[in-house]
């Protein structure tokens, strides 16, 4: 561990009374804009249930009372997510509230307990071990894909069926183990339920404060006595358009960036897909716009002009560009996924093809990146899919 972590451990030990009681902390695993993860053994969990899971038939395997207590102490991990004391206990309680309603679901990884220490909230959930995503994006074979996605659909399929949108899938929120085959989905962090508009009202609250600032400003006065001539109508009463714009750049789906008041579940299958896309370009991130509209603009460079202002109308709003190396059909994902695996015509002239099962995978991804939500695949339509109907058979 590098002395900057263990400090920073040894920080939270100290503040967070009482903790090391419980846990040994064991090293820093995740940092994000609204926790820092640690990995920790848990001191006083028993085992119990894994005394029993040598083979009873075995006499010669029975364990003795020495390894059994050696068995039942057999280290137990736990990822230890302080949640910084910066985020409002509204999102905090939200948080801890939809893990604990999705403590059931397949795939979904549980909260164990969570504790607070003065301003301080901690989650505690099991560790669960997996790979880092930029090591194995970049050769992940079609049929590793179909379990990456079956496990992650099955996920989403369940927090979707309790009108759960998750808000923020991407890669470093879905911990996913190739060896096993299985990944959990972590981070709830931005998740709300269908429907909710408490996000909005933090919104409002935020932009009311801002705009009292701005119309109290020294600048605000100076117009008001009329200093400067302004070229913008002095008292506009059109409220400009709010909606939740949470996530992660990249992943958002159109709808997010277009600023739709009413979001659903749908917008994490568009992410979803942004993780397909990646696997089968081999380019991560494969968005890495700075803003809404440069993302917007991403997404027309595939999809074309034409797709993104009938898209705009369906949310109200108008789309125009004057950059004109924007095409009006866009282009294929076929021919996107075929110039980014470098596969072009060869000697002969021939045009270079897909194999079937990325062909297959490329169907299902139209299905995803849909920019019409309502027209996009469901968690439940990915599972019956042909691309993932067969995985376990
Ligand atoms: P944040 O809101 O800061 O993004 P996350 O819940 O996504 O917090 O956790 C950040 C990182 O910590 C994850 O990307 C992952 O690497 C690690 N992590 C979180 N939960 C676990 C867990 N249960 N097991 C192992 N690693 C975890
Ligand atoms: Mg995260």
């Amino acid at each position: 561990v590098e002395d900057s972590v263990a400090d920073d451990m040894a920080r939270f030990e100290d503040s967070f009374v009482g903790i090391n009681k419980r846990y040994r902390l064991i090293n820093r695993i995740g940092e994000g804009t609204f926790s820092t993860v640690y990995k920790a053994e848990d001191l006083e969990y028993n085992d119990y249930q894994n005394r029993w899971d040598i083979d009873e038939r075995d006499e010669s395997k029975w364990a003795s009372p020495k390894t059994l207590r050696k068995q039942s102490r057999r280290a137990h991990y736990v990822a230890i997510k302080k949640i910084y004391v910066t985020s409002s206990p509204i999102r905090i309680f939200n948080e801890l509230e939809l893990l604990h309603d999705l403590r059931d679901s397949p795939f979904v990884c549980p909260l164990i307990t969570a504790f607070r220490h003065m301003d301080q909230v901690v989650a505690v959930l099991p560790y669960f071990q997996h790979r880092d995503f930029r090591e194995y994006y970049r050769d992940m074979r079609i049929p590793e894909m179909r379990l990456y996605f079956h496990s992650l659909f099955t996920a989403l399929r369940a927090v979707h069926q309790e009108r759960i949108l998750h808000r923020d899938i991407k890669p470093t929120n879905f911990l996913y183990n190739p060896e096993q085959a299985r990944g959990v989905l972590v981070d709830f962090g931005l998740a709300e339920r269908e429907g909710t508009d408490w996000h909005q009202c933090a919104c409002t609250l935020a932009t009311e404060e801002r705009r009292y600032r701005i119309a109290h400003s020294v600048y605000a006065q100076t117009q008001q006595s009329g200093h400067q001539p302004s070229a913008y109508p002095k008292n506009d009463t059109r409220s400009s358009r709010r909606a939740n714009r949470a996530g992660t750049r990249g992943f958002r789906a159109p709808e997010v960036l277009l600023k739709c008041t009413q979001q659903n579940t749908s917008i994490d299958m568009w992410s979803a897909g942004v993780i397909l896309l990646t696997l089968l370009t081999r380019r991560f991130p494969f968005f890495h716009s700075a803003d809404d509209i440069d993302a917007l603009l991403e997404i027309t460079t595939i999809f074309g002009r034409k797709k993104m202002k009938d898209t705009a109308i369906l949310h109200g709003q108008v789309f125009e560009t004057n950059i004109p190396s924007y095409s009006e059909g866009g282009h294929s994902l076929e021919k996107i996924i075929l110039w980014c695996t470098g596969r072009t015509k060869d000697d002969k002239g021939n045009k270079p093809e897909l194999q079937d099962d990325e062909k297959q995978a490329v169907q299902f991804l139209y299905g995803l990146l849909e920019v019409d939500p309502v027209k996009r695949m469901t968690a439940d339509e990915a599972i019956n899919h042909p691309f993932l109907a067969k995985v376990y058979e």
